[in-house]
């Protein structure tokens, strides 16, 4: 990755001179002259977006065939589809959101008036991951473009057919003065982050997260970030174990397991992981066949790296299904884990792969006390007849999403705010909030500039003032 190193005089080589100075020059300069502020340009770029993604759509399920092995049906409807309504939704809302909001006033304001005007950061840097690599970049690009900003997109590094398409196709149908793509991995990023910018949205890990956070503090600029953990599910004992199955599988194995929202592991009593573990196996043969590596319908593990991870999670607890693996291919079976222990290795790390492994405990006291001795997580997830039983995991406990009695479909609706909270996060967007995310909200208050009389009350000296009141 030392390609561009040009090696001065008497100093180490380094990555190039500095590979995105021209780049953010050239967006910084596009801002300051106002191009990118009025409704139309705004509207123009959303629609060059959502050109790309109808023109584009099968070079995009094609990048993710590469990338993850991902199905056209996955990548529609939990990438590109997501990212088209995104870009409905804000055009045809762009006029509402962008109006100033009206304040009421006081007694001394009276004659004033007070409004909150939504206006653009400047320039902003979106970094995103490899598992779902057109969603996660292009989602929250949708809010910056809409609120008016520039905007340098930093795809991920790993999900190399995805990133070509971004890089080599996207700006075609942007406008190229304020909107660049940039390329590289850990080094390239942190070099990029040296540069001010006015906004960083990042989605990644909690690990990675910190080191952007601590770049942006060096210039305060805002930030979102989008991470992830370890997701609870607590099943009840009242639950249909099939039905049960049936989502939690979908949710868990979509994607590979691949997904910052997936369930990560189940909380249930002994009694339910009896039942609930045929039900997966009934599920998952249902789903993926009698040998899911021949599924069209099961992707592949990003890397060789996160396949050694995951391979090592196999051996926690004790295998109930699955567990077979192919590191040539990156395969790893859909598995069902029973009877793991907290201290195991699978309940320390976000597993990020087609793993689920069920932990038994006594009682939905004892569930709920163990989620909130761990971090606060992305999703959590509670299954049970009884909504009383749903509305006290929710009351209890605290995450950035919630889901009762299915996955994480509310990841679908704009009208919800999407983020974290403590470890997996801060900040939301998706919808509105992505546009509220990405504009300044301004505090306006216009006077009129004659009536100057009213105002003597309030001048020095205050003396003259008090005899007056
Ligand atoms: P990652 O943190 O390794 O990488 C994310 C981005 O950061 C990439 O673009 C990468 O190039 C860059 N990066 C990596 N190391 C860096 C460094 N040292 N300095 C600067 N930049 C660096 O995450 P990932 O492996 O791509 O994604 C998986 C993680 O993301 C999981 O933890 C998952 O839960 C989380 N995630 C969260 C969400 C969400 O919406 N909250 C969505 C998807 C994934």
């Amino acid at each position: 990755s030392n390609k561009g190193a040009t090696k001065s005089a008497g100093s180490e080589p380094t990555l190039g001179t500095d590979p995105f100075k021209d780049t953010v020059q050239r967006l910084r300069e596009t801002f300051n002259s106002g191009r990118t502020r009025p409704a139309a340009f705004r509207v123009a770029q959303l629609e060059g977006l959502g050109r790309f993604l109808r023109e584009k759509q099968q070079l995009l399920q094609e990048a993710l065939v590469q990338d993850l092995r991902k199905s056209p049906f996955e990548s529609d409807i939990s990438e590109i589809i997501l990212c088209q309504n995104e870009v409905d939704l804000a055009l045809k809302n762009l006029q509402a959101w962008m109006k100033d909001t009206p304040a009421s006033t006081n007694l001394l304001t009276k004659l004033d008036s007070a409004f909150t005007r939504k206006e653009p950061f400047g320039l902003v840097l979106i970094i995103g991951p490899w598992n779902y690599p057109v969603n996660l970049t292009l989602v929250p690009l949708v809010g910056a473009i809409a609120a008016g900003n520039c905007v340098i997109l930093k795809p991920s590094e790993i999900s190399k057919g995805t990133e070509k398409v971004l890089a080599e196709v996207l700006p075609q149908y942007l406008d190229q003065s304020s909107f660049a793509v940039a390329l590289g991995g850990p080094e390239e990023t942190q070099k990029l982050l040296e540069h001010k910018f006015d906004y960083i949205l990042f989605t990644g890990s909690p690990r990675v997260g910190k080191i952007i956070y601590q770049s942006a503090a060096k210039h305060l600029t805002p930030i979102t970030l989008e991470l992830g953990g370890k997701n609870p599910c607590y099943v009840d004992d009242n639950c249909d174990p099939q039905t049960v199955a049936n989502r939690l599988a979908w949710f868990r194995y979509f994607n590979t397991g691949q997904t910052c929202v997936a369930p990560d592991y189940v909380l249930c009593s002994p009694e339910m992981q009896e039942r609930l573990v045929p039900a997966l196996q009934n599920t998952i043969t249902r789903f993926y066949g009698e040998d899911p590596q021949n599924s069209p319908n099961l992707g592949r593990i990003i890397s060789q790296k996160h396949f050694k991870r995951l391979h090592e999670l196999l051996s926690c607890g004790r295998v109930a299904f699955g567990g077979q693996s192919d590191e040539n291919s990156l395969y790893i079976a859909p598995t069902v884990l029973v009877d793991v222990q907290e201290k195991e290795k699978v309940m320390q790390e976000e597993i990020f792969g087609p793993i689920l492994p069920l932990m038994t405990v006594r009682s939905l006291d004892e569930a709920i006390d163990f989620i909130n001795r761990r971090e606060k997580p992305l999703a959590l997830y509670a299954f049970s007849n009884n909504s009383q039983v749903v509305n006290q995991v929710l009351d209890r406990t605290s995450s950035g999403n919630f889901g009762g009695n299915d996955g994480f479909l509310y990841m679908t609706l704009p009208s919800l705010p999407f983020g974290g909270v403590g470890k997996s996060g801060m900040g939301r967007y998706h919808g509105k909030f992505s546009f509220d995310t990405f504009s300044n909200h301004r505090a306006c208050l216009l006077s009129p500039s004659g009536l100057e009389k009213l105002n003597e009350i309030r001048y020095p000296p205050y003396s003259s003032r008090a005899q007056k009141l």
